[in-house]
């Protein structure tokens, strides 16, 4: 199995770190090292990585794909 690495943006301190991304589950709590903040999900995004990572999680990725493929469609 193949990770990502997402760099995670703390949005109280600021503090970037590069994260392993799990390519098969997403990860709804996320604990910054920087000031300890347990980080959730914003509303209407599945994980932290979608919220505050650099790249949003492979399943929404997939997901917004398809609906792009879905809004096309007349
Ligand atoms: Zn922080």
């Amino acid at each position: 199995m193949q990770n990502h690495h997402v760099v995670i943006t703390c949005p109280h301190c600021g503090l970037e770190k590069a994260e392993a991304m799990p390519t098969d589950a997403c990860q709804f709590f996320y604990q910054c090292s920087g000031c300890g903040t347990v980080l959730k999900p914003k509303p209407g995004d599945c994980c932290v990585f979608c919220s505050y990572g650099s790249v949003a999680c492979p399943p929404r990725q997939e997901s917004q794909e398809s609906q792009t493929g879905l809004e096309a469609a007349p």
